[in-house]
């Protein structure tokens, strides 16, 4: 049966992504079905891109585990996949003796949880780290192991891999109903029936409905939204570390980082939402701003040059779901914070719970664990000059914020998961990240979607299914 699989894993974010990237270290049939036209288009494009150290988490519970086994596997993971990371290091700032108390607390817990190099300093020796930082501040809890990362990057990365290993990755696909037929699960889709004796279920926000597909309702799913404002590159050294101020029941509060590309990332809030709304408002953006300036008082808001939302996959449970649901069928649910820093953590202990349900693995000779993306705009003048008489397509820059070339462009074309839009081929090669935001380089990233792939001019997409660039026709008939 061609339709039948050893393992499928549901959702193509950075958990499913790193489920698969685990998966295809074996002599296995896998599959991984995303709904989307892409992968990383759920909450994995949109938080805070902190490989967080783990301290924040109750000791003894999966999220701590899982968060400090995933942060000591990213550095690895992203150097051997070609993935921008930095350890920047984290303060977690105090205010009053009262939050001074709240860190002495963090500092406990984290080295309970294993994590390294923890230290509790005075007002003064955080503001000699970071000058930026208030006066008000009277002590800051520093974990030097906590990192910044490119989500999105991070998640294409381990899907790549995992496709470059056999990996059959369904996108355009919408998991609708899931049924047990003897043995195996019928997972039924939108295109077409597949079967598989195990599921993993790293559906993010929809892992609850997922759930519900397979086995008795269990949990119940909560959504919490967080809304940013991301700076210019101009702000982007308004500080080197991470700065959390103390957390509290709506989670670790708002932050102030700069990010692996060069900007100044500002938030989250945390508010409730029925659904995956990832609409920004006035009031979330406002709490964030004057939040941040408790923090960092400097921050020049008007450099903004772009607001997301993204939406936490939480849940009455206040752990990490990841429990084998029915036999064979494991959850990946309620992955919200800190899910992008135990990712990796979190693929491996799926796979050890399909182990334990009787998958049987067997390692492969062959499996190809690197990655190499030519980034133009990082090489010297000598590199440049030899890749441009070589291939002139590195001679024309398309994204001129960034100086990403037309070669760059055309090569992502051609990687194991192309793009289908013109943020997808952004989250690859870092076009429209600039100031400008892309008004300049996206008519031209649609010219080559027609002009080298062969669409036409009116099935280009900004981002996900329907959202085209395009009606109508050019003088040209295209
Ligand atoms: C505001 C905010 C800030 C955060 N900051 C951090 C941080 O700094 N550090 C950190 O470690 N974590 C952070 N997180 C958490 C982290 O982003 C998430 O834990 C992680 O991205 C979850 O990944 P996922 O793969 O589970 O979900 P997603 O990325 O949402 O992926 C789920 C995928 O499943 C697909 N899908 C859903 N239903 C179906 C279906 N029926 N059929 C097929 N496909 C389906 C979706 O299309 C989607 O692509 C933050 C989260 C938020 C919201």
């Amino acid at each position: 049966m061609d339709n039948k699989y050893d393992v499928l894993v549901i959702g193509c974010g950075v958990i499913g992504a790193a489920t698969a990237f685990e998966l295809s270290k074996y002599d296995l049939k896998a599959a991984v079905i995303e709904r989307g036209n892409d992968v990383s288009l759920g909450t994995t494009k949109a938080n805070s891109a902190i490989i967080h150290a783990g301290y924040d988490p109750e000791s003894g519970t999966l999220m701590a585990k899982l968060n400090v086994r995933g942060s000591e596997m990213a550095a690895d993971i992203c150097e051997k996949l070609d993935v921008p990371y930095r350890r920047n290091g984290a303060m977690v700032v105090a205010f009053t003796d009262d939050e001074v108390q709240t860190l002495k607390g963090l500092y406990t817990r984290g080295t309970v949880n294993g994590v390294k190099g923890l230290r509790v300093l005075t007002g003064e020796e955080a503001k000699e780290r970071e000058p930026g930082l208030s006066s008000e501040v009277k002590g800051a809890l520093y974990a030097p192991t906590s990192a910044i990362v490119s989500p999105w990057e991070y998640c294409l990365a381990m899907a790549e891999t995992a496709v470059i290993n056999g990996t059959e990755l369904m996108l355009n696909t919408e998991v609708t109903a899931i049924e047990r037929e003897g043995d195996l699960w019928k997972v039924i889709t939108n295109k077409d029936e597949y079967f598989a004796p195990y599921v993993v279920n790293a559906a993010g926000v929809d892992a609850i409905s997922v759930h519900n597909m397979a086995a008795p309702q269990k949990y119940v799913s909560k959504p919490r939204r967080g809304e940013y404002f991301l700076l210019d590159k101009a702000e982007g050294s308004r500080t080197d570390h991470t700065i959390f101020q103390c957390p509290n029941e709506d989670g670790k509060g708002v932050l102030v980082t700069p990010t692996v590309h060069g900007n100044l990332l500002v938030g989250p809030n945390s508010e409730n939402v029925e659904w995956d709304d990832t609409a920004n408002t006035t009031a979330g953006l406002n709490f964030v701003r004057e939040k941040a300036k408790k923090s960092i008082p400097g921050i020049m808001f008007n450099k903004s040059i772009r607001n997301f939302a993204g939406v936490r996959a939480t849940t009455d449970c206040k752990d990490f779901i990841i429990e084998e649901a029915a036999p064979g069928f494991i959850d990946c649910a309620g992955i919200c914070s800190p899910g992008l820093s135990a990712a990796p953590a979190i693929g491996e202990y799926a796979v050890e719970l399909l182990e334990m349900s009787g998958l049987k693995t067997v390692q492969k000779e062959n499996f190809v664990y690197e990655r190499k993306r030519i980034r133009f705009n990082e090489l010297s003048d000598e590199e440049k000059a030899e890749l441009v008489k070589e291939d002139p397509s590195y001679g024309r820059v398309i994204c001129r914020c960034e100086t990403v070339t037309e070669g760059e462009i055309l090569e992502c074309f051609r990687r194991p998961i192309p793009p289908v839009s013109i943020d997808g081929v952004k989250r690859r090669v870092g076009t429209g990240m600039g100031r400008c935001q892309g008004g300049f380089c996206g008519p031209r990233i649609s010219e080559l979607f027609v002009e080298d792939k062969g669409y036409k001019v009116t099935e280009v997409l900004q981002d996900r299914a329907g959202s085209e660039m395009f009606v109508g026709k050019t003088k040209e008939g295209r």
